[in-house]
């Protein structure tokens, strides 16, 4: 991969995807700089996770990506949007089960314009660092039908944010054509297999994570799929 000598703004939650795209983005430019969003989503565990690897990536012991400098330091921001759940009935937000909802085909656990939310006010922070890339773990692919993942849509956000920040920005999606299997192969090739042992899936927010709900189960497809051994905990696998 051809290093860009430039900085990057990684949309980064604590989950596995957004974790491969923090390593891509590590390897692919000169510095990297994450933001998470605390939404009070379901699980405040995922934010816990997300300052875990970044810890984990910033301490010089502990790194065993070989291609890693050996000290990193990476900018990570947690902003607080939690009036998001004020506005919305998402079982992502709150305590409902996961099922699908009759009208719209999508998940209860949808949380509408999440992700043009999400890099809106990333694209407003990295005016304000001067960084020109984001990066965003969205993906067609495996999308369960959230049409704010689509190619489209992020081409579209992007249109409208050079315009509207008179600013030349470019959006990243490394994952957008990758089911899970592939991504998990990304992050063999990357070398940092290992760091999915701090992040989180599991929809029931249980860590050993349960290994039955629909989003381990996800996860653990993937990794059959792949041939490769998932490195979290699990009660069940
Ligand atoms: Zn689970």
């Amino acid at each position: 991969m051809k290093k860009i000598k430039e900085n990057a703004l990684v949309v980064f939650s604590g989950g596995q995807d957004s974790t491969t795209c923090l390593i891509w983005a590590l390897k692919k430019f000169e510095s990297v700089s994450a933001i998470t969003f605390n939404y009070k989503q379901r699980h405040q565990i995922e934010i816990e996770c997300a300052k875990k690897i970044i810890d984990f990536l910033s301490s010089k012991k502990k790194v065993q990506i070989n291609w890693l400098k050996e000290s990193i330091h990476i900018d990570h921001v947690i902003v607080d949007i939690s009036f998001l759940s004020n506005l919305l009935h998402s079982a992502m937000i709150q305590d409902l089960d996961m099922k699908y909802n009759d009208e719209t085909g999508l998940p209860t656990t949808f949380v509408p314009g999440r992700n043009i939310l999400f890099l809106t006010i990333a694209a407003a922070l990295a005016y304000q660092k001067k960084i020109k890339h984001l990066v965003a773990g969205v993906c067609q692919t495996d999308y369960s039908g959230y049409p704010d993942c689509r190619d489209a849509t992020i081409k579209s956000l992007q249109a409208t944010l050079k315009l509207g920040l008179e600013y030349d920005l470019i959006i990243h999606t490394p994952l957008m054509w990758k089911d899970k299997a592939e991504t998990i192969k990304l992050m063999q090739k990357l070398g940092g297999l290992e760091l999915y042992k701090y992040t989180h899936t599991c929809y029931k927010g249980e860590r050993p994570a349960c290994g039955e709900c629909f989003a381990c189960e996800l996860r653990l497809n993937g990794f059959k799929k792949a041939r490769l051994t998932d490195p979290l905990e699990y009660k069940h696998r």
